[in-house]
C-alpha cells in the first residue's frame, strides 16, 4: 500500500531514521520538526496519515489535534503517536489528546507498518465519497458531523471464561450495557442482530504458537463472514507481542491493546471504537438510502427513468451479444388528465400508485418496470419473444382496465392503458448498442398508433429493426 506519511518529530536524527524505514516500505514521507510546520504544510502536502513523537511533544499534542480536526483536510486524518510510555495511565493520557492510536517505543518495523496500513484502511472505509456539495446533500450526507455519544453492544470472546469475566467487568462499567463472554466458536455462529458492534478478543493467555494461530484464524474469520465483517475488533494481547499485534492488524483487527492496560485505558478504546463503528454504520446507511433514492421514483417506488435507461443498456448489451430476444414496451394511461380534472391530483396520484402495484404483481421479477414520465411506464422483458410479450401485456391491459381504483368511499375510478411494443430478437437482432435507442423510438411509435386508433389497446411495432 502506498501513501503519504507526515512525520512530526523535533529531533532530526529520529526524523531521518523513521523516514528511511518508511521510504523502504514505499511510502512518501513529509518530515516536519514542529506542529506549526506540520499545519503549514498540510494543504500543500495532503498527507494520508501523521506520525507524531508523542512524548516530547506531549504538551502541545491536544491543541495540535484540535486544530487538525477543525480543518477540512485534517478532520479525519489518522494520527499515530510514537513514544515512551511508562504505564497504562501514561498511554491513556496521550490517547486523550484525541489521536487515533499510540505505539510504544521500541516497536518493530513490522508492527509500525501494520499499524499504518490498518489506519489507512480504516480511513478509506470511513471516508465519505468525494462528491460536489449539491450531490452530497441530495444523497443525505449531513452538513456537519453531529457528535453522538458512543453506544453499542460488546461481546468478549474468550477461551478462558474466568479470564474473560474480569474483562467483562471493566467493560460493564461503560454505558454499553452488559458485555457477554462467549467462546470463539459461538462468536462465529452469530448472525444478524446478535452480532455486536464490537468484539473484544481476549488473547492475553495466547502465548504458544498454536494458541496464537487460533486467534489469527478467529480475526480473519470474523472479518470475512458477511454477518460479522462490519463489527469492530479489539484484540487484548499478551504482555510483549509486537509480532502478534502486527499480524492481528493485518488480518483485520481494528486495534490491539496490551494485557497490562488498565480499565480506564480499555474503556477509552472501547468508546473510541464504538464511536467509529457508529459513524461507519451511519455512512453505510446514508449511502444505501441515497443510492436507493437516486434510482427510485418516490411516488410509486418503481425505478425511475435514469435507472431504467442505464439498466436497459445492460439488457441490450446482453441481447446484442447472445442474439436472444428483448421486448421493450411503453405504457401510457389514457386520458389521465381527466382523472386529475375530475377527482383531483391526490386521487390521480393514488391511481398511479395502484397501477404501479398491478404492474409489479403481474410481471416477472426479471422484467424491468419503471415510471419514466408522469403517467408513462416502461417495461422491458428479457428473453421474451414478440408473441409472449404481447400476450403478457395484453393480459395486463385487460386487468388494469377492469380494476376499480377506490378512493375514500367515493365512486371507483377506472382507467385504461395504451401500449406500444418493439422487440429485438433472432429475426430482428440489435445491430449495435445504439439500436436500443431506435427500439425505444419504435415502441413509442407503436404507442402513438395505439392512441390514434382509439386507445385502450396494444400495438406491436412491425417495422424492420
Ligand atoms: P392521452 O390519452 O393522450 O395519454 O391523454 P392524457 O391526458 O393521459 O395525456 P396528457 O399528456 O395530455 O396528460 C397527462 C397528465 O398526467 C397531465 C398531468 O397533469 C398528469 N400527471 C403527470 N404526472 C402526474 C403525477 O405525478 N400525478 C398526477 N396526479 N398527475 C400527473
Ligand atoms: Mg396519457
Ligand atoms: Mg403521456
Amino acid at each position: 500500500m502506498s501513501g503519504r506519511v507526515m512525520i512530526v518529530d523535533p529531533v532530526s536524527t529520529n526524523r531521518i531514521v523513521l523516514k528511511v524505514k518508511l521510504l523502504a516500505a514505499r511510502y512518501e514521507v513529509v518530515p516536519c520538526a514542529s506542529f506549526s510546520e506540520a499545519l503549514d504544510k498540510l494543504e500543500a502536502e495532503t498527507p494520508d496519515i501523521i506520525l507524531v513523537e508523542a512524548s516530547q511533544l506531549a504538551d502541545d499534542l491536544s491543541t495540535f489535534v484540535a486544530t487538525l480536526r477543525a480543518s477540512r483536510l485534517g478532520e479525519s486524518l489518522p494520527v499515530l503517536g510514537l513514544g515512551h510510555f511508562e504505564n497504562s495511565a501514561d498511554r491513556l493520557n496521550t490517547l486523550l489528546s484525541g489521536i487515533d492510536d499510540i505505539l510504544a517505543k521500541p516497536y518493530s518495523d513490522s508492527l509500525l507498518q501494520a499499524r499504518i496500513r490498518s489506519l489507512l484502511r480504516a480511513r478509506g472505509d470511513g471516508q465519505e465519497p468525494d462528491l460536489p456539495d449539491e450531490t452530497r446533500r441530495a444523497l443525505g450526507f449531513a452538513e456537519s458531523a453531529a457528535i453522538f455519544e458512543p453506544s453499542g453492544s460488546v461481546v468478549i470472546i474468550s477461551a478462558g471464561e474466568l479470564v474473560g469475566r474480569r474483562l467483562a467487568l471493566s467493560i460493564d462499567r461503560l454505558r454499553t450495557g452488559h458485555a457477554a463472554v462467549v467462546e470463539p466458536e459461538r462468536a462465529l455462529e452469530m448472525r444478524g442482530s446478535a452480532v455486536p458492534d464490537l468484539f473484544v478478543i481476549d488473547a492475553r493467555e495466547s502465548r504458544t504458537r498454536q494458541a496464537q494461530d487460533k486467534v489469527f484464524h478467529l480475526i480473519a474469520d470474523l472479518r470475512s463472514r458477511s454477518d460479522t465483517r462490519h463489527a469492530a475488533q479489539l484484540v487484548v494481547l499478551p504482555q510483549t507481542a509486537d509480532d502478534m499485534a502486527a499480524m492481528s492488524l493485518d488480518l483485520g483487527a481494528s486495534e490491539t491493546i496490551p494485557a497490562e492496560a488498565d480499565a480506564d485505558e480499555l474503556s477509552h478504546r472501547v468508546r473510541a471504537l464504538l464511536a467509529r463503528k457508529g459513524k461507519l454504520d451511519r455512512l453505510r446507511n446514508t449511502l444505501r438510502t441515497g443510492l436507493e433514492a437516486a434510482m427510485t421514483d418516490p411516488l410509486t417506488g418503481l425505478h425511475n427513468r435514469r435507472f431504467a435507461m442505464s439498466y436497459l443498456t445492460g439488457l441490450a448489451q446482453r441481447s446484442f451479444e447472445t442474439g436472444r430476444s428483448l421486448a421493450v414496451m411503453v405504457l401510457d394511461i389514457d386520458h389521465f388528465k381527466q382523472v386529475n380534472d375530475t377527482y383531483g391530483h391526490t386521487v390521480g396520484d393514488a391511481v398511479l400508485v395502484g397501477v404501479a402495484e398491478l404492474l409489479r404483481k403481474n410481471l416477472r421479477s426479471v422484467d424491468l418496470i419503471a415510471r419514466v414520465g408522469g403517467e408513462e411506464f416502461l417495461v422491458a422483458m428479457p428473453e421474451a419473444c414478440a408473441d409472449a410479450a404481447r400476450a403478457a401485456v395484453e393480459r395486463l391491459r385487460q386487468r388494469i382496465g377492469s380494476t376499480p381504483f377506490n378512493h375514500e368511499g367515493k365512486e371507483p375510478v377506472f382507467i385504461t392503458l395504451s401500449v406500444g411494443i418493439a422487440v429485438a430478437g433472432p429475426e430482428r437482432p440489435l445491430n449495435d448498442l445504439s439500436a436500443i435507442e431506435s427500439l425505444l423510438v419504435q415502441a413509442d411509435g407503436a404507442l402513438y398508433r395505439s392512441k390514434t386508433s382509439g386507445r385502450n389497446t396494444v400495438t406491436l411495432d412491425q417495422s424492420a429493426a
